[in-house]
């Protein structure tokens, strides 16, 4: 995509931000890669220790937060970009670099796209039909000192996720799904490891006792 003027300014700040997310630890390792052009919409991508998860918007915006506080009270993504699915996140920063707005699509996946006839900076035509998706999943992070709470709160949200078998019910996200298991930590029975099960019927995940069958603890995700 041509990005005039702000191109340059777009990716040094995407870059910045990305080393001072990665520099905070977690467990599992949430990072972000960026991608050197924007591609379908998407700026990068996370990651959960190494399994890719979703795309991600970067957006550098002028005058949009007053202060230090974002006047919104909702975060609505207004990007053409948004039919094509890609974005489930989306991470903006202000002009001065102090402050981070951060929100994601319901746990990533459920809030349904609006079309709004929405203002352009083209001449040639001033109003233009987009596709627009709101959310009230966001908050507010100061750049420097909540860049840990914002990890903390995407693996909430990842994890609360997780429970509802929403979006990772696919076998390509069984490490994923591994890593999450490892947080409920082992047997409270035997000690041994817990592992992440699917039952065969009714296709729910849950957690079985690596001691098995000498230990029959298992515990829902419901
Ligand atoms: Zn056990």
């Amino acid at each position: 995509m041509y990005r005039p003027d702000t191109y340059d300014i777009h990716n040094s700040t995407l870059d910045s931000f990305a080393a001072l997310f990665n520099s905070c630890e977690s467990f599992p390792e949430l990072t972000i890669r960026p991608i050197e052009q924007e591609t379908g919409g998407n700026d990068g991508y996370l990651y959960l220790n190494n399994v890719r998860l979703f795309g991600f918007d970067w957006e550098r915006r002028d005058n949009y937060f007053h202060n230090g506080v974002f006047p919104f009270p909702t975060l609505g993504q207004y990007e053409r970009k948004i039919q094509k699915n890609n974005i489930e996140l989306s991470i903006q920063c202000d002009s001065q670099g102090e402050v981070l707005v951060a929100g994601w699509h319901d746990d990533f996946r459920r809030e349904e796209p609006v079309t709004r006839q929405i203002a352009t900076s083209d001449p040639d035509s001033p109003q233009s039909n987009a596709v627009l998706r709101y959310t009230e999943h966001f908050h507010v992070y100061h750049y420097t000192t909540e860049m840990a709470q914002l990890k903390r709160d995407l693996l909430t949200a990842l994890y609360n996720n997780f429970l509802d078998h929403t979006s990772f019910d696919s076998t390509a996200d069984s490490g994923l799904l591994t890593e999450f298991a490892r947080k409920f930590g082992n047997c409270p029975r035997c000690h041994s490891e817990m592992i992440l099960r699917r039952n065969r019927n009714s296709g729910e995940w849950f957690l079985g006792c690596t001691g098995f069958p000498d230990c029959h603890t298992s515990i829902s995700l419901r």
